[in-house]
């Protein structure tokens, strides 16, 4: 008798074929379901709460994603691409995991009438690929030639004003403020692409939150601020044409890792010691003064002696920066972080034109400005209380990230479920262009986005069928923007009118997530679990 053939570990389950595939989307989809609900202006909070008992109340989809800390394999495609999401445009998270999901249950009804997976993932590539072709035909191009035009800018203003207005329930004035600083952030570091668009790095924008005044009070600065005061009372407020060592090694002296114990048996050998240290920590500032720097930002410590001989060298310093904000300095100051003193040279040297400590609030900062790469600004939050900040914090970023995806391309599609049910219609059409198997695929890809206005609809308080119903009524006549209006819980023609819009950007990161996640899903026919290591 042949021995048998061991594969696995003992303890390994396998599941194949499509119990594998129908196990997976089951998990895929009931993490979709619960997304559903949050969905929209008027879609409802979950409540999380984490092992430690910490509690998170949110509607974001990113946030609930990766705060559920799910198992199952299959649902964490999900959260892969609602993660993917997140960092391509910073929107769409919540769409981009309900449309998987409904990509999904799609997909099982095709299975069930014994469409082969494979013919599955062709239909809906087709289909995505055919959608990602028609939505700049769907949308509206905003010109953005000319970024200073008042044109422009007012685009630019609705834009982020659609964004603040759904999520941040601030005053008229302090919508204005942060939309302004926004915009001028936003343009400042924006650089031109051949294609047209523009190239906005967000990480040259740095946002910091100073308790104290409130939202009005907030402020851009073409340059970088620090949280931090001048070291030294004797040191420099104030350096003009500012030469900037940017160091991340201590100036102090090096503490042993181990502790060493030092005999010293007479006054004068404590002297001799302390001396050594002073003269190493003065050959540090010598070298540094020697280069050329005036002013000395630093991510570690500064010895008070140290100080003491920086002061005297007429050196503005400051220390214990924070190592994002060190970063941050040398790509704007043109700097190079400086990690050894000794081999330190004048071209290690960043440049502004001025560095300057100013009182903010209760506070002192330190700014610096006319930094060698104008391009970099901070803004900087006041506010009364941590939670005004942060919230405040989280709106400018959302803000941000709508402004960068119109400028890379300007095109904005209508919202509210408008652009799901004209491509739905768009794509049905080309369904039967292609006919075969992959239609009934193309078609359920068409079904699953029309999933969007029907959940739109749901949240608002409408019923939802009938709701579809009227919006495939208007769209068949043309009417290519009428779509729901959940604020009123009603349907109108021109969602545009009432600023529900999408940057494409958005919108085709959204189909790009879901296809993907759900091609993934359904390209797996076999489940092998190694058994869990007992703990
Ligand atoms: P996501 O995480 O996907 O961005 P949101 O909860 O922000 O999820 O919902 C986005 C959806 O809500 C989009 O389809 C958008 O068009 C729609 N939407 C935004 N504002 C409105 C509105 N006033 N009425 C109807 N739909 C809206």
């Amino acid at each position: 008798m042949a021995a048998p053939v061991l594969l696995f570990k003992e303890g390994t389950s396998r599941t194949t074929g499509r119990d594998a595939l129908r196990n997976n989307i089951l998990a895929a989809r009931t993490l979709a379901e619960m997304l559903r609900t949050s969905l929209g202006p008027k879609g409802l909070d979950k409540m999380l709460i984490d092992s430690f008992g910490d509690v998170t109340i949110t509607n974001d989809g990113a946030t609930i994603v990766k705060d559920m800390e799910i198992q199952h394999p299959a649902a964490k495609l999900l959260v892969e691409a609602a993660k993917a999401q997140d960092a391509e445009v910073g929107d769409g998270t919540t769409s981009a995991v309900v449309l998987a999901g409904a990509l999904l249950e799609k997909a099982e009804n095709l299975l069930d009438q014994n469409v082969h997976p494979t013919i599955i993932i062709e239909g809906y590539k087709k289909a995505y690929a055919k959608a990602l072709e028609l939505l700049p035909q769907l949308g509206t191009r905003i010109d953005i030639r000319d970024l200073s035009s008042a044109t422009t800018r007012e685009s630019l203003r609705k834009i982020a004003f659609t964004t603040l207005s759904s999520k941040f329930i601030a005053e008229g004035e302090e919508i204005n403020k942060i939309i302004d600083m926004v915009i001028d952030a936003v343009t400042t570091v924006a650089e031109p692409l051949p294609s047209g668009g523009y190239n906005v790095s967000l990480d040259l924008i740095k946002i910091d939150k100073k308790k104290g005044g409130s939202i009005e009070d907030s402020m851009l600065v073409r340059g970088i601020v620090l949280d931090k005061e001048v070291v030294h009372p004797g040191m420099p407020r104030r350096v003009t044409k500012a030469k900037i060592a940017v160091l991340d090694a201590a100036l102090e002296v090096e503490k042993p890792e181990i502790s060493a114990k030092i005999s010293i048996t007479s006054p004068e050998q404590i002297k001799a010691f302390l001396d050594e240290e002073a003269r190493y920590l003065k050959d540090m500032v010598d070298k540094l003064a020697s280069i050329g720097a005036n002013v000395v930002i630093c991510q570690k410590g500064i010895d008070d002696v140290a100080q003491h001989f920086l002061a005297k060298k007429g050196i503005l310093a400051v220390r214990r920066v924070k190592r994002s904000d060190i970063e941050k300095l040398e790509k704007a100051l043109g700097a190079r972080i400086i990690s050894s003193i000794k081999d330190a040279t004048a071209d290690d040297l960043g440049y502004a034109e001025l560095v300057e400590e100013r009182r903010v609030g209760n506070d002192k900062m330190v700014f610096i400005e006319g930094a060698k790469n104008p391009k970099a600004v901070n803004i900087l939050l006041r506010g009364s209380n941590d939670m005004a900040l942060d919230e405040a914090e989280r709106s400018i970023n959302d803000a941000l990230h709508s402004l960068r995806n119109i400028l890379l391309e300007p095109v904005i599609l209508p919202g509210g479920g408008a652009i799901e049910l004209e491509l739905a219609m768009k794509l049905r059409e080309y369904a039967r262009s292609v006919g075969g198997k992959e239609q009934l695929a193309i078609e359920a890809f068409a079904d699953a986005l029309e999933e969007i206005p029907m959940i739109l609809a749901e949240t608002a308080g409408m019923e939802p069928i009938s709701a579809l119903m009227d919006l495939r009524a208007r769209h068949a006549k043309g009417l290519i923007n009428s779509g729901i209006d959940a604020l009123s819980g009603k349907i109108v023609d021109d969602v545009f009118g009432l600023n529900i819009i999408e940057p494409v950007r958005v919108k085709a990161q959204v189909l790009k997530s879901a296809t993907e996640a759900a091609t993934a899903i359904l390209k797996i026919d076999d489940l092998i679990a190694a058994a869990p290591l007992k703990s």
